[in-house]
């Protein structure tokens, strides 16, 4: 059975209930009476399992996290209020003044300016570089990196990483894997190609309508035995693992980012992402096949598409025999110049134009002069953004549609 048809079960089955209320219930208390002294006592020091406010917990948000954590094969996961919470969350709770993160492949515009703007005005630094540059990658690896982090898809350079040969490198010098898999939920399983942390934007293709903006980090058990986190470099680790054993990374997410930083997820965001996540093992699918029809439909027309399932794309090979389940919803069309890319997105009577990706409608934005209109040029060219690049996100029209709305609207 693959992941699809397995999670069609799970999912309607775990987010619903049996009895009472089938819908699952939003609890919006931001807190909860705790009745006795020595309650308060025992929900404060993790003895009784208990809301202790929601900022630090909700019932509603924790159902999602076990769905989520069941979703990636994970000991648990903490829910946020979005994805940049998500990313922030994992990154802060690793971190501290002077240490490195090394950074792989396309990103994120927001994980860009976390990890190169404010995450350096704390004296972070990182170093980027792309998904192939494995020596290079190996080489900057020093005592004080905490964090190798990685995006499963690059959005919008739409290259794919060698997530199994990146996580054995990490694995190899004792450093944290961070996956941004956003993109690819239930396609990619980060945490069994050796990712620790697996970090998601809910507000993309798992709530699937933009009805609510959420992120999720999941974390992987602490091994019995040797463990990459029991070493000097996660020092700070060794009092949660004491007290949480293989659940630690939850608590010292918790305790290091959740409670200071607050980026916690709300009950009606956790309610709406559960909805999503009901129907995404029968979505996903159904996009990934209109992406692939459309990609070698525009193609064939001699427009300038990048997709790997194109066998023109560098990592055609990687996404046949590592992306079986697809690469999720993106690709992009480079137009050439600005001013096509602006009469094509005029012109486009079905696509939505937004920033937003993972839809049940199709999106697209002219990339250079929006979400990377503040980067200098050798930025975008890093990140391959050229003046011409517009992202789309297909949804779940029917494919023909999109195919004869975008070739009318590249004439
Ligand atoms: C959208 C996105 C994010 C940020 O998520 P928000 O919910 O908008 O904060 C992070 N990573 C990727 C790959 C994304 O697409």
């Amino acid at each position: 059975m693959n992941k699809f048809d397995n999670f069609c079960t799970a999912f309607v089955q775990s987010v619903g209930n049996k009895e009472g209320a089938i819908s699952p219930a939003i609890t919006s208390s931001a807190s909860f009476g705790y009745g006795s002294p020595e309650t308060a006592e025992g929900i404060f020091n993790g003895s009784v399992k208990k809301p202790l406010y929601s900022r630090m917990g909700n019932p509603t948000t924790a159902k999602l996290e076990s769905i989520m954590a069941q979703m990636d094969g994970g000991v648990g996961a903490v829910a946020t209020s979005s994805g940049m919470g998500a990313t922030t969350l994992a990154c802060m709770s690793l971190l501290a003044a002077g240490d490195e993160i090394i950074s792989i492949g396309g990103l994120f515009g927001g994980t860009y300016s976390l990890f190169n703007e404010t995450l350096s005005r704390f004296n972070i630094s990182t170093s980027f570089f792309d998904v192939d540059e494995f020596e290079k990658i190996e080489n900057a690896i020093t005592d004080n990196t905490k964090i190798i982090f990685l995006e499963s898809v690059g959005n919008p350079n739409m290259r794919l990483p060698d997530i199994k040969r990146i996580a054995a490198i990490a694995d190899k010098h004792g450093v944290a894997l961070i996956v941004d898999n956003t993109i690819t939920p239930l396609s990619i399983a980060p945490l069994e190609l050796g990712a620790d942390i697996v970090v998601y934007s809910t507000t993309k293709i798992i709530a699937g309508n933009s009805s609510a903006l959420g992120g999720c980090s999941i974390f992987r058990a602490i091994n019995e035995g040797d463990d990459k986190f029991k070493t000097k470099r996660y020092s700070f680790l060794a009092k949660f693992i004491k007290g949480a054993g293989k659940m630690a990374l939850i608590p010292n997410a918790k305790k290091r980012a959740l409670r200071d930083f607050g980026m916690s997820a709300n009950a009606h965001a956790s309610y709406q992402t559960m909805l999503g996540l009901e129907t995404l093992p029968l979505r996903l699918p159904r996009v990934v096949q209109s992406v692939e029809t459309i990609v070698k439909a525009l193609d064939a027309q001699g427009l300038n598409i990048n997709h790997p399932v194109l066998a023109s794309h560098p990592h055609h090979t990687r996404y046949k025999e590592h992306f079986q389940n697809g690469c999720g919803t993106l690709f992009t069309i480079d137009m050439g110049t600005q001013e096509r890319a602006y009469d094509f997105l005029r012109k486009t009577k079905l696509a939505t134009i937004t920033a937003n990706i993972g839809d049940s409608r199709t999106l697209a934005l002219h990339m250079a002069s929006t979400i990377y209109s503040d980067f200098n040029v050798e930025t975008r060219k890093f990140l391959g953004i050229t003046d011409g690049l517009i992202r789309i996100s297909i949804g779940l029209e029917n494919p023909q549609d999109i195919i004869d709305d975008f070739t009318k609207a590249a004439q």
